[in-house]
């Protein structure tokens, strides 16, 4: 009998991808040194792209999605990685051009593949993800250009989304007044027990304003895009500095040069995909030093696998609190 597992499969029929769970052999893993008995993924915004196929997300067929993989190496023909260990991955192109986590078994280059950092494990890993790893690099980039020095509220947009309420609390640990922006007013007590001092109904971003309004923000991380990363901008007080990583309200910026040229604020882009290892081991010391178990813990939700596809659209939405944990074996 062959050797058989579980993944969810993306396949391009008449011009446009079409995901199914389904049964693959062996023989079907691509190259890599490592061989890894996956336990979990995780979902992401981009996730719910690529299984919707609202976005061009997957650029190679057939394919397993998922953008983060979590689990035990199984068999290894690298020196760096034995049998046994605990490891994961984030990125990298995984779920887009190389295999993905939505599978109980995958193989992958040793190059881009970390051990589970002490202190957490693999679901914790997964419970952070892509999202939760590109808000400790947003908050990293606020850090490096001085913008959490000012004593000024902080606002993050998205706030209830999975990069938002890591976000929320990471900025709550390092003692910043945090102001969650979100229009589900319904996660207004889970967003205090985050950390967030003040809630902003996302629709009073949303608003187009003048090019220059009060200055309020010292810093900010925006998930969000659109006018509501215009808005912030124009907000934002002398010298501070915005994180910008997503385009969960659209890609426009309609903004003027007016915050950049009059008030020194800085617009930081952070795109987590190819960030260089060395760089990936700081931001993932940081999250075990800076966010708490039980926060996380509250802000995670484990769904099997085979709900995946019914869950996609939902994320779209908007209508995901915080982080989804994938349980590939379930
Ligand atoms: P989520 O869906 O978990 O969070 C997005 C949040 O944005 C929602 O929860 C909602 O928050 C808010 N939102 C959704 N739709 C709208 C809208 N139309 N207008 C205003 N706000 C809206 O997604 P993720 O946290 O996984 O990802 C968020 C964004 O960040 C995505 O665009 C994703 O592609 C991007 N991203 C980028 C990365 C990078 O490397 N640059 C890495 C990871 C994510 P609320 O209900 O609180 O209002």
């Amino acid at each position: 009998m062959p050797d058989t597992f579980r993944a969810l499969y993306a396949e391009q029929v008449e011009g446009r991808p079409r995901v199914t769970l389904t049964t693959l052999e062996d023989r079907a893993l691509p190259p890599g040194e490592v061989t890894l008995d996956v336990a979990f993924s995780s979902l992401n915004y981009k996730d719910g792209l690529a299984l919707t196929g609202k976005g061009k997300v997957i650029r190679k067929f057939p394919l397993v999605p998922g953008i983060d993989v979590a689990g035990t190496v199984r068999a290894s023909s690298s020196t760096r990685f034995k049998p046994g260990e605990a490891v994961f991955a984030t990125g990298w192109n995984m779920g887009e051009s190389l295999w993905g986590g939505y599978t109980q078994r995958t193989r992958l280059s040793a190059d881009i593949l970390q051990r589970v950092p002490r202190g957490l494990d693999a679901k914790q890993v997964m419970a952070v993800g892509t999202a939760g790893f590109t808000a400790m690099l947003c908050v990293q980039a606020l850090e490096d250009a001085g913008s959490l020095r000012s004593g000024r509220e902080v606002v993050v947009t998205g706030a209830a989304g999975g990069v938002g309420s890591v976000a929320v609390a990471l900025l709550a640990a390092l003692g910043q007044r945090v102001v969650a922006s979100t229009g589900r007013r319904e996660h207004e007590p889970w967003l205090r027990s985050l950390g967030a001092s003040d809630i902003l109904d996302r629709a009073v971003l949303a608003e187009k304003g003048p090019p220059l309004a009060s200055e309020r923000w010292g810093a900010g991380v925006d998930s969000v895009g659109g006018q509501t990363l215009a808005t912030v901008l124009s907000q934002t007080a002398f010298e501070g500095a915005i994180a910008a990583c997503g385009v969960a309200g659209g890609p426009d910026l309609p903004v003027t040069v007016f915050p950049f040229i009059l008030r020194g604020v800085k617009l930081l882009g952070v795109n987590s995909v190819l960030v260089p290892m060395d760089r990936r081991e700081r931001a993932w010391q940081r999250l075990v030093e800076l966010l708490p178990a039980d926060k996380l813990a509250e802000s995670t939700s484990v769904v099997p696998m085979s709900k995946l596809l019914e869950l996609a659209p939902e994320i779209l939405a908007g209508k995901v609190r915080g982080r989804v944990v994938v349980d590939v074996n379930a």
